[in-house]
């Protein structure tokens, strides 16, 4: 099978610090079970990379501008991302989506600018509670990986994760059944999309993991890894994930 990849998403928090010490704790425990990701804040990018050089972890960024370059005050291009050193980028995460009103079509940009500057996308879908109890998840989630993926998502390695927005840092995750189901749906819309090469794509689930109950949802088919947030923030929890695979 896939080698999974167990991703930490720190969103917006620590100091420069406390971000070169996680870096540095999680290497301390790579294993080889696991392709381990560290996105970090964009001023912690270059610590952090400095901080993994010679490590198995891999670096991302948690989102880039569509443009290659140009006149976009406060954005940041792909290609400066794999300069200092990411391999990946997370787009369309629901946080980006709901604060900074990202469409389909604009994480679909983004994807495209990642992939022509050598990162690896890692696209975000998910459905809000309301979508989840009128039935609509599957579809929704249909629909956004329509609009958020680009042709050569799949050449080039692309992952998509599954966050439920009402599973993000609320402590409630899909059952173990549901979460079986969407990534079965997900599944059959990556090989939909890209034949073969969708086979082998890894679809991460994120919402709520945590040390506790990362053995359950690792083990179901079609999870490829894990997109953590809260739990990536100590590298005990983080390892501890991992460790479940
Ligand atoms: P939590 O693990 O804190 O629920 O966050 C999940 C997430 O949004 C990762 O991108």
């Amino acid at each position: 099978g896939v080698r999974p990849l167990i991703a930490g998403n720190w969103k917006m928090h620590g100091t420069l610090a406390e971000a070169t010490a996680l870096a540095s704790g999680v290497a301390a425990g790579a294993t080889e079970k696991a392709e381990l990701l560290v996105c970090p804040p964009f001023p912690h990018l270059v610590p952090v990379a400095e901080a993994l050089r010679g490590k198995a972890v891999a670096l991302g960024a948690q989102d880039c501008h569509a443009a290659a370059k140009g006149a976009h005050t406060g954005d940041v291009a792909a290609a400066m991302l794999k300069d200092l050193g990411a391999a990946y980028v997370i787009l369309g995460h629901s946080e980006r989506r709901a604060d900074h009103g990202e469409s389909d079509a604009a994480v679909k940009a983004k994807a495209e600018a990642a992939l022509a500057a050598g990162l690896v996308p890692v696209v975000c879908v998910g459905e809000s509670e309301a979508q989840r109890l009128s039935g609509e998840a599957e579809a929704v989630v249909a629909g956004q990986l329509a609009g958020s993926l680009p042709e050569g998502f799949a050449a080039a390695g692309g992952v998509v994760a599954y966050e439920p927005v009402w599973a993000i840092g609320t402590g409630r995750t899909p059952t173990e059944d549901d979460i079986a189901a969407m990534h079965a749906r997900i599944r059959a819309e990556l090989e939909k999309a890209f034949g073969e090469a969708g086979k082998t794509l890894r679809i991460l689930y994120g919402g709520s993991v945590k040390p506790s109950n990362a053995k359950g949802i690792l083990a179901l088919p079609h999870v490829d890894g894990a997109l953590v947030g809260g739990a990536s923030l100590k590298a005990e929890d983080f390892l501890g994930i991992a460790a479940a695979l």
